[in-house]
């Protein structure tokens, strides 16, 4: 049976493979450090978990507007306006089933056969996939750890063509811990109005920001209209499970995208949506410092070890150069598993030679891990692997 082309040209996401292949030598009762998926070890905070089984013993568990309850949407559009000076409504709003679909639905939304979509290398695994599997072109721009993974504009103004639709931005950025300066954001807003490109920032790792100030492409009013915002409950208030993230753009945009959403999923989970309502009344100060507190540690960890890396302002993620090692970045990763420690090739990224740790693991892992490296390299030197 031939399979549709789509299909065929893409791989399953190596981040989601790769925890599940640890997950699995884990229960074999293989000790493993298990540092791929970017999935904080936090619980659910409780209220958030207690305001799901009260919808659900309030018998809400029937279907929702698509485009998710009118109270979860306006409080969602206020916590936006709050934090980023905006004036959104509900209008503005639709609740998907997490990041992975909200940007889904952007691409459906906006992407006709051979449209060009720009992406900056190192990238996330999901987004070549899904702009190859709605008929898209992606366009990977390479950016550089001497620019602290800053896109270069020469090389990304030297990426655009007449076909080019959209270009997605990563901010505080996964794999790299980048995170974009009001000069950037600033000259990225001029470059959609002067070249009519759409601008899909994926901002779920907003609330995750240990130096810097953290600006929102939202923030720039001029080009608000070409700006979708994509993000998620996931990362900020430890809800991957609960799969509910949401699309911020123009009221007519969101009305376009809500077609699909009927389409294809209906309404996000009912009580998810009600735990999410929860959410945005939590605090998650608490998880932001213990993050901060895990990248410092093994900032001073990986200095001592000579590795070569730039320390990351936000998400949760070091972005290793093992290239000096000899090996190839999936060599480095399955040797490093036959020590106890799983983590994610640079190639995973589009990105090779590099390795990604993610630090949203228990200090107790972290110390593991920092351990199993050691040997590892000390290894390597000698020779002896
Ligand atoms: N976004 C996280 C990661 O990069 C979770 C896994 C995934 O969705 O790719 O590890």
């Amino acid at each position: 049976m031939e399979l549709s082309k789509k299909v065929s040209s893409i791989q399953p996401s190596a981040t989601i493979e790769l925890n599940s292949k640890a997950l699995e030598l884990q229960n074999k009762g293989k000790k493993v450090t298990r540092l791929t998926a970017g999935e904080p070890d936090f619980d659910t905070p409780t209220p958030i978990v207690e305001a799901a089984y009260t919808a659900m013993k309030e018998g809400k568990t029937k279907y929702t507007d698509s485009k998710g309850i009118k109270e979860l949407r306006s409080k969602i559009a206020e916590y936006i306006n709050q934090k980023y000076m905006c004036e959104y409504d509900y209008n503005n709003v639709l609740v998907t089933n997490g990041g992975k679909q909200a940007l889904f639905n952007v691409l459906l939304l906006l992407i006709n056969p051979g449209d060009e979509i720009i992406l900056f290398d190192p990238s996330w695994v999901s987004y070549e996939a899904q702009i190859k599997m709605v008929g898209g072109t992606p366009i990977h721009v390479k950016t550089f750890s001497k620019d602290n993974y800053v896109p270069n504009t020469k090389e990304l103004e030297t990426a655009i063509t007449n076909k080019t639709k959209a270009i997605i931005l990563n901010s505080p950025n996964n794999p790299t811990g980048a995170i974009y300066d009001k000069n950037f954001l600033s000259y990225i807003s001029k470059l959609s109005i002067e070249k009519d490109i759409i601008i899909i920032s994926d901002e779920v790792y907003d609330t995750l920001v240990y130096d810097d100030e953290y600006i929102s492409m939202v923030m720039f009013k001029e080009s608000i209209k070409n700006t979708i915002l994509v993000n998620s409950f996931s990362k900020s208030w430890s809800m991957t499970g609960w799969r509910v993230g949401y699309t911020i753009a123009s009221k007519e945009l969101i009305s376009q995208m809500a077609k699909i959403q009927s389409h294809s999923t209906s309404n996000v989970n009912t009580p998810s949506q009600y735990a999410a309502l929860k959410a945005l009344d939590i605090d998650n100060s608490y998880m932001v410092k213990e993050f901060k507190k895990r990248r410092d540690y093994l900032f001073e960890e990986f200095s001592k070890l000579g590795l070569k890396f730039i320390k990351p302002k936000g998400a949760f993620y070091y972005f290793l150069d093992i290239s000096d090692f000899g090996l190839s970045d999936k060599e480095f990763c399955d040797k490093l598993l036959n020590y106890g420690l799983a983590v994610v090739p640079g190639s995973a990224f589009y990105y090779d030679g590099y390795i990604r740790l993610s630090f949203a693991a228990s200090m107790e892992d972290l110390k593991n891990a920092v351990e199993i490296l050691k040997t590892f390299i000390d290894d390597l030197e000698k020779k002896t692997i």
